[in-house]
């Protein structure tokens, strides 16, 4: 039976729930509830440097990553080619310097455990990864492999490409890794897949609360995409890396129109060249060039180019093919190549076309025997009908154009050049490090007294044509990254936020 007491509890218990429903259901409520909605940013990367971009979305309860990428500046300022971050030390050399932040809830089970961690459930929804550089791509080899990865349908099949082609490293688990420490005992164990969802512009993306849509950008490799995110404070637009002077500006202008349409509260730029002006680069001037120096070339042509840029790949095979010669790639193109093709809309040629050749490479004993190649890559492509040696090529040089990347210059000493031609169609060296490999590049290239030409155009969007598109997307707040002068965009009449590493930003 109810005392007098417990009733008139019961009574008032059910008064302050009514009211409290009552609270919820009024609109002053609601738009208390509202102030308290939160859309933040926090930048893990790219801060002050070019690349690495890192960028924590948190909208309420969601939270997406805008990239995952390695920052080659920081890790330059700790290691060169032979001293590198230990994988015996799983992720514990990464974050005592700092080149991957300590944040719980968004590494891999394995890697905590390594460090004496307890192992945590991800509290991240998603990255959207905006293209296939490693800038921007290859730490998320480090992420709980529930965490899903949004990218492009072309940046897949580039990312699948990477690993086809290099041996398994700590920071190029991007597709799937193995679980850490690494044991002889689980050597054999198959490797743990991550998820990845692709897509193409006009598809729309949901994570949880977030509608994102992607809109494709012209880039040195192809499936770039900028991206617009309706956050529950307004659109956010992400540019990703762009550029309006390369052979695709239409998918940048498509990006920009859709971007300038949405209003948006704010905008995370890439700024890598805004203390450029006006340029007159484009990849027709590469072309250009490159194909008047090659033409009167009577010995071996040789190229350097990132063969990332499908572009820039392009360019050389038609030149080749407009000077009636040879296009001579390695095995690791022809897994980029074999990508590209598959790729309709990229219009490339198959790695046995019949203008492409492919190098085959002294192995072990040097004899070109079979059993030389135990890289898988190799091996399966060794049955190839356009497979030649360097031997062969160098009985007729002039009837062929070979791409060498910097690495792989000691294969001149089979090739046997006398005179010929070097086109270095890559950026300029812009460090230290790079300069001492400029220079061994310079005396290889003297020694087997080779003519020198730079034909190249950037990536990245010039000065001048990003302070347009900025002003005509006309963001409320402006967020440039990925840039060593985010001071130079304070002259841009738009509140421009200088930002701060692990400083959060309520928009
Ligand atoms: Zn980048
Ligand atoms: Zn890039």
């Amino acid at each position: 039976m109810l005392t007098k007491k417990t009733k008139n509890n019961t009574k008032s218990y059910f008064f302050v729930l009514n009211h409290a429903i009552n609270l919820i259901n009024s609109k002053r409520f609601s738009k208390l509830y509202s102030v308290i909605k939160l859309v933040e940013l926090t930048f893990y990367g790219g801060i002050e440097e070019i690349g690495g971009n890192k960028i924590l979305l948190k909208d309420n309860d969601t939270k997406i990553f805008l990239d995952f990428g390695m920052s080659f500046g920081r890790r330059g300022n700790y290691f060169e080619e032979f001293l590198n971050p230990r994988a015996a030390n799983g992720i514990g050399d990464f974050l005592e310097l700092n080149l991957i932040p300590d944040v719980a809830g968004i590494y891999r089970e394995d890697l905590l455990i390594h460090q004496g961690k307890k192992p945590e459930l991800p509290d991240v929804q998603g990255v959207l990864l905006s293209h296939a550089h490693a800038d921007h791509a290859n730490y998320i080899s480090f992420l709980h492999e529930k965490i899903p990865i949004y990218c492009g349908k072309t940046c897949k099949y580039i990312l699948d490409a990477v690993k086809e082609q290099s041996r398994r490293e700590i920071e190029n688990e991007v597709i799937d890794f193995k679980k850490r420490p690494a044991y002889k005992k689980n050597y054999r164990d198959l490797p743990i897949a991550r998820t990845f969802n692709t897509f193409r512009t006009g598809d729309k993306i949901k994570i949880d609360d977030l509608e994102i849509e992607p809109v494709h950008v012209d880039h040195s490799v192809p499936g770039a995409y900028g991206f617009i995110i309706h956050t529950s404070e307004g659109k956010i637009v992400y540019t990703g890396d762009l550029r309006l002077h390369g052979r695709h500006s239409h998918l940048t202008e498509d990006f920009v129109n859709k971007a300038k349409e949405e209003r948006p509260i704010a905008m995370i730029t890439e700024g890598t060249r805004i203390d450029t002006g006006k340029t007159n680069e484009s990849e027709q001037r590469v072309y250009n060039k490159s194909k008047k120096n090659l033409e009167h070339n009577k010995d071996l042509s040789v190229v350097d180019f990132n063969f990332k840029d499908v572009d820039r790949f392009t360019t050389f095979y038609n030149i080749a093919k407009d000077l009636d010669r040879k296009l001579v790639i390695s095995f690791k193109h022809a897994c980029y190549l074999e990508r590209y093709h598959k790729d309709k809309k990229l219009k490339s040629p198959d790695s046995r076309d019949e203008n492409i050749l492919i190098l085959k490479p002294k192995r072990m004993t040097g004899t070109y025997i079979d059993e030389d190649y135990y890289d898988y890559y190799i091996k399966k492509r060794l049955n190839y009908p356009n497979v030649k040696t360097a031997e062969e090529i160098r009985k007729k040089p002039q009837d062929y154009v070979v791409v060498l990347n910097f690495w792989y210059l000691n294969q001149l000493i089979d090739l046997k050049p006398k005179g010929g031609m070097y086109i270095h169609s890559l950026s300029e060296p812009f460090n230290e490090e790079m300069e001492i490999s400029y220079d061994r590049m310079i005396n290889w290239i003297m020694h087997f007294n080779m003519n020198f030409v730079q034909s190249h155009c950037s990536g990245h969007i010039n000065g001048y044509d990003l302070k347009s598109i900025i002003k005509e997307i006309n963001p409320k707040s402006l967020y440039p990254i990925h840039t060593e002068k985010p001071e130079s965009f304070k002259d841009i009449k738009v509140s421009t936020i200088i930002v701060k590493e692990g400083k959060k930003y309520k928009i």
